[in-house]
């Protein structure tokens, strides 16, 4: 079974991309790599550019080629997917604009949503299996991962791990705290 591991330096720069832009759609690309069946997301870069609004288009295939190479000089991580926010209160799922986004691509690409709402308590890291759920500060987050399985063409949601959660949820009282008296 494929699954996405987010290392944790990544897991923060994708909660804090999506709560800069809140409430706004947040889109970036994802770096790592894969081996077996495991994609590891190291690093994520917001983009500035596109996806603004539920609607609209995301890297073009052109600069995501010309990226890769600038990024081959410097790095050993390569794109291996992409990332964007759903704000707010609805589409905890994939659009249809998102769907078609998808399955445009190649092999071994994922696609991760982060669904983002203010929280109405707070709440442990955990996993289910609609995806990985939990609270930061005020906000309230579910994160997903797509990948397009060729052989069926089909679109399957993966398994998401995050090993910094473990410690989030260890300090969960004082974050509680601090986050309560600001
Ligand atoms: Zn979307």
């Amino acid at each position: 079974m494929a699954k996405v591991v987010i290392r944790n330096d990544a897991f923060v720069g994708l909660i804090s991309s999506c709560v800069e832009v809140y409430r706004k759609e947040a889109f970036g690309i994802v770096f790592g790599y894969k081996k077996g069946e495991e994609y590891v997301v190291k690093e994520i870069l917001p983009f500035q550019t596109a996806r603004r609004g539920y609607t609209s288009a995301s890297l073009k295939p052109s600069k995501e080629k010309a990226l890769n190479k600038i990024l081959a000089c410097m790095s050993k991580n390569s794109i291996i997917g992409d990332y964007h926010s759903h704000p707010g209160e609805v589409y905890e799922t994939l659009s249809g604009e998102d769907v078609y986004d998808i399955v445009r691509r190649k092999r071994d690409y994922i696609s991760l949503l982060v669904s983002i709402k203010v929280a109405s308590r707070y709440q442990k890291w955990k996993y289910t299996k609609d995806g990985l759920t939990g609270t930061v500060g005020k906000y309230y987050f579910k994160i997903k991962a797509f990948e397009f399985d060729y052989d069926r063409a089909s679109i399957n949601q993966i398994k998401v791990e995050c090993p910094i959660i473990s410690k989030l949820n260890k300090n969960y009282k004082e974050i509680n705290k601090k986050t309560l008296k600001d």
